[in-house]
C-alpha cells in the first residue's frame, strides 16, 4: 500500500544529500506523493527533485525567514497542484555555542531560521488546508529541546527547537477543528551533514553511551516517523511530539 498516492507535500531544507529533509522527500516520493523541495540553493534544490522516484515533483528556492518568499513559493505550488495535503518544516541551522558565547546576531540566525520560518511556512499553507479541511503539518524539532542541549545545538538552538514545539501545540489546538494536523518529530543524534565529521572518537563514544540502542540514528528513521505523521495513519494525532532517538530519554 502506497501512504500517500494523490496527495502533495512540500519540504524545506530538503536538498541537503544526506539530510533529513532529502530522506523525507524520498520515502514520501516512494509512497506516491508528489514532492516539492524547497531550499536556499536552486540548483541543489532542482538536483534533489530531479533525483527523486516518480513523477511530478518541482523544487524552488525559500528562504523561510522571509515571509514574502515563502508566501510567493507556496502560491506557485498551489497553482501548479491545486492541492498541498502536507507541509514538512525541516530547514534548521544550528551553532555550537555556550550560553556567554552568543552575540544577538547568533540569536537572531538561530530563532529566525528554526522558529520563524516554521510560523512562516505554516502561515503560507493554513489558508489553502482550512479551506480543503485538511492537511497535515510536520516540524522538526529536537532531542535539545526536551534536554536543553546536545552535542551541537547551543542554548539558542534548545530555545528555537522548543519553540517549535509550543508553535506545534498552538497550531494543532486552533486548527483541529478545521481538520488540519500539526505534529512535531524530536529526532536524537542523527547521521547527516549537521553531524558528520565534527566528532572526536572520544565525543563519539560518550555521545553512544547516552543512547540505549546504541548507535547513531539515519535520516531513515526520522523519514519514516514523518511518513507515519504525514498519512492518514495519524488521522487521529496531533499536537504530539514524537521522540526519535534509540531511547536517549529513557
Ligand atoms: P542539514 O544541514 O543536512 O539540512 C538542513 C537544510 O536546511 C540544508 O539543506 C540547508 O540549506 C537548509 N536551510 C538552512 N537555512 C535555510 C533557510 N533559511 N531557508 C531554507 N532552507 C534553509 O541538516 P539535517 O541534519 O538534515 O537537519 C534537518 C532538520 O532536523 C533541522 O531542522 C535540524 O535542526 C533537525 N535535527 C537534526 C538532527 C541531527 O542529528 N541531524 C537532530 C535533531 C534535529
Amino acid at each position: 500500500m502506497k501512504l500517500l498516492d494523490g496527495m502533495t507535500a512540500i519540504i524545506t531544507g530538503a536538498a541537503s544529500p544526506r539530510g533529513l529533509g532529502k530522506a523525507t522527500a524520498r520515502l514520501f516520493a516512494q509512497h506516491g506523493a508528489r514532492v516539492a523541495i524547497l531550499d536556499l540553493d536552486a540548483d541543489e534544490a532542482a538536483e534533489a527533485a530531479a533525483d527523486l522516484p516518480g513523477a511530478g515533483h518541482t523544487s524552488g528556492v525559500c528562504d523561510v525567514t522571509d515571509k514574502a518568499a515563502c508566501d510567493t513559493v507556496v502560491a506557485d505550488i498551489i497553482a501548479q497542484w491545486g492541492q498541498v495535503d502536507v507541509l514538512v518544516n525541516n530547514a534548521g541551522i544550528t551553532q555550537p555555542l555556550k550560553l556567554m558565547e552568543i552575540t544577538p546576531h547568533n540569536y537572531d540566525a538561530v530563532l529566525d531560521v528554526n522558529l520563524r520560518g516554521t510560523l512562516y511556512m505554516s502561515q503560507a499553507v493554513i489558508p489553502h488546508m482550512r479551506s480543503r479541511g485538511q492537511g497535515s503539518i510536520v516540524n522538526m524539532s529536537s532531542v535539545s529541546a526536551q534536554r536543553g542541549g546536545g552535542i551541537f545545538g547551543g542554548p539558542h538552538y534548545s530555545a528555537a527547537k522548543a519553540g517549535i514545539l509550543g508553535l506545534t501545540k498552538a497550531m494543532a489546538r486552533e486548527l483541529a477543528a478545521a481538520g488540519v494536523r500539526s505534529n512535531a518529530i524530536c529526532p536524537g543524534f542523527i547521521a547527516t551533514d549537521i553531524t558528520a565529521g565534527k566528532l572526536t572518537d572520544d565525543m563519539r563514544a560518550q555521545v553512544l553511551a547516552g543512547i540505549p540502542m546504541g548507535r547513531a540514528g539515519t535520516a531513515e528513521d526520522v523519514a519514516g516517523c514523518a511518513l507515519f505523521l504525514a498519512s492518514n495513519l495519524s488521522a487521529y494525532v496531533t499536537g504530539s511530539e514524537v521522540d526519535v532517538n534509540g531511547g536517549s530519554l529513557i
